[in-house]
């Protein structure tokens, strides 16, 4: 295998280094040649020279070439999760679900607006207004389908009027409280990985999405899914998300080589058949576009099957990452070609074990 590990651009990685920038964690992992030691992006040590820094797709990699992990970001640790300087704001966000929260209010916590903002941006793909109104949609929604009746919902998901809700709802899910009542909505929540954070989205039908949340096409994805499953997507929880954090950190322990979750693999007959077909390939194998083609029985078909095998939603379970070039080398992935590295070197690794 002799393909590059695409990380982001080393200039924007360093710039990360010196601005300890959160928001790079999982990313990539920096080593210091001076002191040995390996470090998260967002390391509150001093800044290293950039002649000294090497950049890691993850500690195995760091490890491998000799580097200690530091014992202060401890980079070994999984990333991803809600950094220090934001706990405060989302526990009270928790708190009171129903709060508007001004600049000025997150100025009087100490976090700068703009911060915060390119923080929900980056984990959610929506600024920091939007997360907190589809929030409070998602709460109402919620209180609908449990039965309540919808000026009561109104009322506690913080709107000052029933028209005002109404017209939020109608904007935000393109329904009404009636429809709504009777509809399932689509649940987004983030996992952590040793990868970087993912958003996965699931209602009581299966799971719909698992994609690396860096993943540029993202929100176009989100829209999709809306489209697709008519269906609101909104910030939540549900027992299908639950199951799939549990068995993609199985996975990513080298404890699971199958998923057992209900998939929503809606696509046109050509796509479902595509996608079941890489939902075949064994763990730790590989297939090629032609080989998938061949065994469809449309030998002419490999770029349509390149095509689809890009367009699947759900990364890791839908195994999209175990087809190469049929002369063995990586050729894209949506995630990153140094994802798919990492994902078929993982699955070799505890496959022979
Ligand atoms: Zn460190």
């Amino acid at each position: 295998m002799n393909a590059t590990i695409t990380l982001p651009d080393p200039e924007t990685m360093y710039q990360a280094i010196v601005d300890r920038d959160g928001e790079m964690e999982g990313l990539f992992l920096f080593a210091v040649k001076t002191t040995g030691i390996f470090c998260r992006p967002g390391c509150k040590s001093k800044a290293p020279k950039r002649e000294n820094v090497e950049f890691f797709a993850n500690a195995d990699q760091a490890r491998a070439a000799g580097y200690r992990p530091c014992k202060r970001c401890r980079p070994t640790e999984l990333s991803g999760s809600v950094p220090a300087w934001l706990t405060q704001l989302v526990d009270a966000m928790d708190a009171d679900p129903t709060r508007r929260w001004t600049n000025a209010d997150l100025a009087a916590m100490g976090l700068s607006p703009v911060r915060v903002r390119r923080w929900f941006q980056q984990h959610y793909r929506m600024t920091f207004h939007a997360y907190l109104r589809t929030r409070r949609i998602g709460l109402a929604v919620d209180m609908l389908q449990r039965g309540s009746d919808v000026t009561s919902v109104a009322l506690d998901s913080g709107y000052e009027s029933l028209s005002g809700f109404r017209d939020s709802l109608r904007k935000w899910t393109g329904q009404s409280p009636t429809s709504i009542k009777q509809g399932e909505p689509i649940l987004v929540e983030r996992l952590l990985t040793p990868l970087g954070p993912m958003l996965a989205a699931a209602s009581d039908a299966g799971l719909c999405l698992l994609e690396f949340a860096d993943r540029k096409m993202l929100p176009e994805q989100f829209e999709r899914i809306s489209k697709l499953f008519q269906q609101p997507i909104l910030p939540g929880t549900h027992p299908v998300l639950k199951r799939t954090a549990e068995q993609i950190e199985q996975y990513f322990a080298g404890e699971r080589t199958e998923f057992t979750l209900p998939l929503r693999l809606d696509g046109t007959s050509f796509q479902q058949t595509v996608w079941k077909k890489l939902l075949e390939i064994p763990y730790g194998q590989t297939s090629s576009y032609g080989k998938m083609a061949d065994e469809l029985g449309k030998p002419t078909a490999s770029r349509a099957v390149g095509r689809t095998n890009g367009d699947n939603r759900l990364a890791i379970v839908v195994p999209c990452h175990r087809v190469v070039r049929s002369d063995g080398h990586l050729c894209g992935y949506a995630g990153g070609l140094w994802r798919k590295r990492w994902l078929l070197e993982h699955e070799r690794k505890h496959l022979s074990l």
